[in-house]
């Protein structure tokens, strides 16, 4: 029973370093949040040694009562934050929901209709060597060059001539809300199931800020740990009754084994936590925040620079920020962010001529920031720092030094000392 320190100072050297670099860099990357203290409480503790194969009264394993109670509780809140009448939370994680997901909805050889991986999408939305994409046959959309939007009119067209047995709204690094009625119509038009990925954008859902797929997709899979700001893990909700068999089935055994009950524990607390009155205002700062950086990237001195947002702008939580006509490319500007001690993810944007581990394109996301308790105030000084560091001949040096001005008026995890 030795502390981390003394059995393995390797990793507790990486415990300490990590938390450094957390508390004085700006995370800015658009799918990565800071868990609350009690969720770490959560997740860090002796739930991690128990097997519940199976679900709540129904296991496979003696001793499950009290974690049974922890399922339960991630479930009932799951269904109330999202009005479903339906809820699995043993997914380990985003991907792993997906792949029970298209497993209950489609047979292998069937074919999925999913926003394509280089306009947005995720891997698991049909990428040639990602499961989605070996299993399946795989259609795909993308966004109309002009717009940067999604065009309806082409998922019709393509729904109709590939007739989809799944047809998937949802994205990675797409700036603006998907309209569900119109993709709901088109499903029921070529008798597809609708699958809705919210993984991005559920907080902002769980906060009334975002339309809620929920009455409107027959599945609805999200990540617990993007905007929602939970543990890392995946969640599947329906209000189909006939899928709930399918889905739990999908899950376990079909995809998992032993769920990990730590983790749920810490998605029922995130999930209480989302339903207090600092949650919705975090998810508005969130909102607020992305505006405020989208509004500085627009200025004429930016422009001047030929960098330009997809879309012209945002209505969630990321901007994409296009590097087509700038002197830099996607690997260049994460790198001079990162100097100026901002971390960002390197994104390809549509029509890309660049490879994906170059890109011309940034994701840059508020929700982290907005949960160390970024307002308005310091949302505009860290959106002139990414619009002074991505302009030529910029003091990068100078930039650090306000960042870390930032950095140091929002303490994170106070406190928190790995020994
Ligand atoms: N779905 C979407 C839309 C995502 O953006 C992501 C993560 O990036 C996932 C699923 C996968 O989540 P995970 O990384 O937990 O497997």
């Amino acid at each position: 029973n030795l502390p981390l320190s003394q059995v393995d100072p390797d990793i507790a050297d990486v415990l300490r370093g990590e938390l450094d670099r957390q508390r004085n860099t700006l995370e800015m990357i658009a799918s990565e949040n800071f868990v609350p203290r009690a969720v770490l409480e959560a997740v860090g503790s002796v739930l991690t040694n128990k097997y519940a194969e199976g679900y709540p009264g129904r296991r496979y394993y003696g001793g499950c009562e009290v974690v049974d109670v922890a399922e339960n509780l991630a479930r009932d809140r799951a269904k109330e934050l999202f009005g479903a009448e339906f809820a699995n939370v043993q997914p380990h994680s985003g991907a792993s929901a997906n792949a029970a997901v298209l497993h209950a909805l489609a047979k292998p050889g069937d074919t999925i209709l999913g926003l394509s991986l280089d306009h947005g999408g995720h891997l698991t939305h049909g990428m040639k060597i990602n499961f989605s994409g070996r299993l399946y046959n795989v259609a795909a959309y993308g966004v109309n060059y002009e717009t940067g939007r999604i065009d309806m009119d082409q998922v019709r067209e393509l729904a109709l001539e590939h007739k989809p047995a799944v047809i998937i709204a949802g994205w990675s690094a797409y700036p603006r809300q998907l309209d569900f009625e119109a993709f709901r119509a088109i499903a029921d038009e070529v008798g597809a199931y609708l699958w809705v990925d919210m993984a991005h954008f559920a907080g902002l859902v769980a906060a009334g800020l975002h339309p809620n797929p929920v009455p409107h997709a027959d599945v609805v899979s999200t990540t617990v740990h993007k905007t929602i700001g939970g543990p890392r893990s995946g969640i599947i909700l329906t209000n189909n009754a006939d899928l709930n068999k399918k889905i739990n089935s999908a899950v376990f055994p079909g995809q998992q084994g032993g769920p990990l009950m730590h983790v749920i524990a810490g998605k029922a607390v995130a999930f209480k936590l989302a339903m207090t009155p600092e949650f919705k205002d975090r998810q508005e700062r969130t909102l607020r925040g992305a505006q405020i950086i989208a509004e500085r990237l627009s200025q004429q001195d930016v422009r001047d620079a030929g960098i330009a947002l997809t879309t012209g702008g945002t209505d969630v939580h990321l901007v994409l920020v296009d590097l087509r006509d700038a002197a830099i490319d996607g690997q260049q500007a994460e790198d001079l962010l990162h100097e100026a001690g901002i971390t960002v993810n390197r994104n390809s944007v549509p029509n890309d001529p660049r490879p994906p581990m170059v890109t011309s394109g940034l994701r840059i996301g508020t929700p982290a920031l907005a949960t160390r308790g970024f307002g308005d105030e310091e949302f505009r000084e860290v959106a002139d720092v990414i619009a002074q560091a991505l302009m030529p001949n910029a003091d990068v040096e100078a930039l650090r030094a306000r960042t870390t001005v930032l950095a140091e008026r929002f303490p994170l995890y106070a406190g928190l000392v790995y020994a």
